[in-house]
């Protein structure tokens, strides 16, 4: 689960997220949605730790990782996350099983124990037959299961995702976002999921959180939000095409 309280992020005397509050329980896929600029991302890098918050309070399966007023901060690769990005940066001169295998062997884990997680993984996303080739023979959508491989292999309770169907093409993305629920619930963790696309979030997710300027403007269930939008900006946001 992740448990978000009051969280603030500053860049200098910018403020950029103003005290946000969220829960994803585990088995939960909740989109982030939002304008450009309104501040998806840094929520999203906040918890997974690439940014230091600036206030309020962070918790993954329960634990504190991050809150700056105790001088708490767990660095991201304790805090049980995995995360898949819009370039889905795969390493082109590893191949696919190393690049599935990389944040274990960071981590000192055994070959043989590596080698049982990457098979794994590589049989949960689909691409074990795959897993000699490098990068540049795998198409997009290949590239980024391997990115998907990577953030699930040592079953983290929380996967993180920024826009990560962005680089793919129309056809790709449909069966992608199929594959990433699919995934999702067979390992039952808590997603957290940043889109700007209001058809992506809606389908896709079991309640959506949609952000305007740094603030929750309103969280709910896809037809809640369709149907009952608090506001003109929620209703316009969620009910105009992309
Ligand atoms: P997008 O979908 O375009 O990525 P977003 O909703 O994810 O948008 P963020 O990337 O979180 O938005 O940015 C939120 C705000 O914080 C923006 O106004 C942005 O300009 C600002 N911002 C982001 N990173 C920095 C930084 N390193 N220094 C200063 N301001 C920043």
């Amino acid at each position: 689960s992740i448990t978000v309280r009051n969280l603030v992020k500053r860049y200098g005397q910018l403020e950029v997220v103003h005290s946000i509050s969220l829960d994803v329980a585990d088995g939960e896929f909740v989109s982030l949605l939002g304008p450009s600029g309104c501040g998806k991302t840094t929520t999203l890098r906040c918890i997974a730790g690439l940014e230091d918050a600036s206030g309020g309070s962070i918790s993954i399966d329960g634990k504190i990782v991050s809150e700056p007023e105790k001088n708490v901060l767990v660095p991201t690769y304790s805090r049980d996350i995995g995360m898949v990005f819009q370039s889905y940066a795969v390493w082109p001169h590893m191949t696919v099983a190393k690049n599935v295998a990389f944040p274990l062997s960071v981590r000192g884990v055994s070959s043989d124990e590596i080698r049982r997680q990457v098979d794994e993984a590589l049989g949960i996303v689909g691409l074990t037959e795959l897993k000699d080739r490098y990068p540049s023979q795998l198409s997009g959508g290949q590239q980024q299961r391997v990115a998907l491989a990577r953030a699930v292999i040592g079953k983290p309770k929380v996967l993180l995702f920024d826009e990560p169907l962005s680089n793919l093409d129309a056809k790709l993305r449909e069966g992608t976002r199929v594959e990433i629920r699919r995934i999702q619930r067979r390992l039952n963790v808590a997603a957290l999921y940043v889109t700007h696309d209001q058809e992506e979030a809606l389908t896709m997710s079991d309640r959506v959180i949609v952000m305007k300027s740094g603030h929750v403007m309103q969280a709910g269930k896809p037809r809640e939000l369709y149907h009952e939008p608090v506001n003109r900006f929620v209703g316009d946001f969620v009910g105009t095409a992309s």
